[in-house]
């Protein structure tokens, strides 16, 4: 039973939110609503036009800060969930609606940038600015937020922060977590919070990260400052190589980073992944990617290291000019997502994603051991035309790996998500976590992975329920994301008085 239902009936949550915002910010179109109750832009059933979920009462469009107070004030008094959106990107079902009637309350009205300021390199933005548009904007000054998620058209501040996003040069500039400065969000009790922009401090806690990564679970983001870093795209260097095994590549990752480099872009393709990206050149091989980034010198100094890692390691070189190329045409707007979905319904078919962490030490293992499970277990494996890999985010201790898979679906559209993309999930999220990583490295936990939130974090769950009983008492905050169902607010069973 969803946690949260409202003794309230549409009409009058309608109406509540009509006289708290006015009709222009209340949508109740039923194609819109419809479309509002669900994220995973690959939704094979939405696709179809099949919405089995529970539909939202409507979608509501704050334009200020004291907007979204008075909406989630009202929503917890009234036992109303609210599903917190900002460019809809999202893939883990963090924006379904699974509690009839709930409110989605979409801060992209709230767009404004707010200052840009090029001495204490931060910018001021609210949490409905694409990120685009900031980097747009960022870039007249000389200035880059160092964010290059590949949904960067799309996806706007509220969201990015929520979801604890990575861009492609992360091994540089640092996830989100390392570029907010300080934020302001709203609390289900109408309590606004401003987290102030300081350079560090050990005042406590680090309380952003209260905020950072809460999936709209426990507030509602509405004002983001992140740090600003020079851009100089004249200096970077691009770098492809193609080795025999994926062993190889993600060991010269390692070394190439536990030595201390920082290449903006640090990657290795397995040969079934790397076919969709590089078919005219990886002849069947791994491929690794590189970019030094910076200032002259230090885009030389690591261009350098780059070159000697490679010198006494088997491997044929791919021209920068490819590599170069190959980012350039990287990015999802609109147009790539509306003509995948177009080819989802001609062609019965599904390019899916799960994407974990793990030490350096265990990368191979786990590669192969969710290949071989893959390969050995899943029922459809007929069905399934691409199964490979890539580590695209490292760190001193370890990597990501981002599991890809394509699949011919054939069986009736309701039952996609059961019969594919449900137990290839849950394969890889079970192999990530015996291996003692973590079951989701960017993407959040959204609703897809719940079941498995409690073993990711061990005792420390104890930590984050008690984050959500604190801050969401009346489990209002888009329920079934991050917690499961049963654990959300007061319902957590195991947790102690
Ligand atoms: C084509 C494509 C490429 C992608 N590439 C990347 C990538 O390279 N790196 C990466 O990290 N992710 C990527 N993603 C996933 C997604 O884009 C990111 O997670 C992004 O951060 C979501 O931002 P959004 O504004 O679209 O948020 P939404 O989709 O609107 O929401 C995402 C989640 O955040 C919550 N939320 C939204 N706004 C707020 C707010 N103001 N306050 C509190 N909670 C809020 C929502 O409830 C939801 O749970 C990609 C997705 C797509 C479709």
């Amino acid at each position: 039973m969803p946690p949260s239902r409202s003794p309230l009936s549409r009409q009058s949550i309608v109406a509540a939110m009509t006289e708290l915002l006015g009709r222009s910010a209340v949508e109740t179109d039923d194609e819109l609503l419809r479309q509002a109750s669900v994220d995973r832009f690959k939704k094979y059933t939405a696709v179809h036009g099949i919405f089995d979920g529970p539909i939202p009462a409507a979608i509501v469009y704050p334009s200020c800060t004291a907007d979204v107070a008075a909406v989630l004030r009202w929503a917890q008094e009234n036992l109303v969930n609210v599903v917190p959106r900002t460019g809809g990107t999202a893939t883990e079902g963090g924006l379904e609606t699974v509690v009839d009637d709930s409110l989605v309350v979409d801060g992209s009205r709230m767009n404004a940038i707010l200052t840009i300021d090029p001495v204490n390199m931060m910018a001021i933005a609210q949490c409905g600015v694409r990120l685009q548009d900031l980097e747009d904007t960022v870039r007249a000054y000389g200035l880059t937020t160092g964010h290059s998620p590949q949904s960067k058209p799309l996806a706007q501040l509220g969201g990015l922060v929520a979801t604890r996003s990575v861009g492609q040069f992360s091994t540089l500039y640092g996830g989100i977590e390392d570029m907010v400065v300080g934020l302001e969000a709203v609390f289900p009790d109408g309590t606004v919070t401003r987290i102030k922009n300081v350079p560090r401090r050990a005042a406590g806690p680090d309380i952003r990260h209260v905020v950072i990564g809460s999936e709209g679970a426990l507030c509602f983001i509405t004002e983001v400052t992140l740090r600003l870093f020079r851009y100089q795209p004249e200096n970077n260097r691009y770098f492809g190589f193609l080795v025999d095994d994926f062993a190889d590549g993600v060991a010269a990752l390692r070394e190439l980073i536990t030595a201390g480099y920082r290449p903006s872009v640090c990657r290795v393709y397995s040969p079934e992944d790397a076919r969709q990206h590089f078919a005219d050149f990886y002849q069947g091989k791994n491929v690794v990617v590189l970019v030094a980034e910076g200032t002259e010198r230090l885009a030389a100094a690591t261009a350098e290291a780059i070159e000697e890692l490679f010198k006494d390691r088997p491997h044929e070189r791919v021209s920068s000019k490819r590599i170069q190329d190959w980012f350039e045409n990287l990015n999802w707007g609109q147009e790539k997502i509306d003509a995948e979905k177009a080819d989802m319904l001609e062609n019965s078919r599904l390019g899916y994603t799960t994407e974990v962490s793990v030490d350096w030490s265990r990368v191979s293992s786990l590669f192969d051991a969710v290949m071989n499970r893959i390969r050995a277990e899943f029922p459809r494996i007929a069905d399934v035309t691409m199964l490979g890999a890539h580590s695209s985010h490292s760190y001193q201790t370890g990597t990501n790996l981002y599991f890809v898979y394509d699949y011919e679906i054939n069986c009736v559209p309701r039952e996609e998500i059961e019969v594919y993309h449900k137990p290839l999930n849950a394969i890889i999220v079970e192999e990530a976590l015996r291996f003692g990583g973590s079951m989701v490295h960017h993407h959040g936990i959204g609703k897809y992975r719940t079941p498995w939130t409690r073993q990711e974090h061990g005792s420390a769950y104890y930590l984050l329920s008690t984050l959500k009983q604190a801050f969401d008492p009346n489990g209002v905050m888009n329920a079934g994301t991050i917690f499961p169902p049963d654990q959300d607010a007061g319902r957590d069973p195991e947790r102690r008085p």
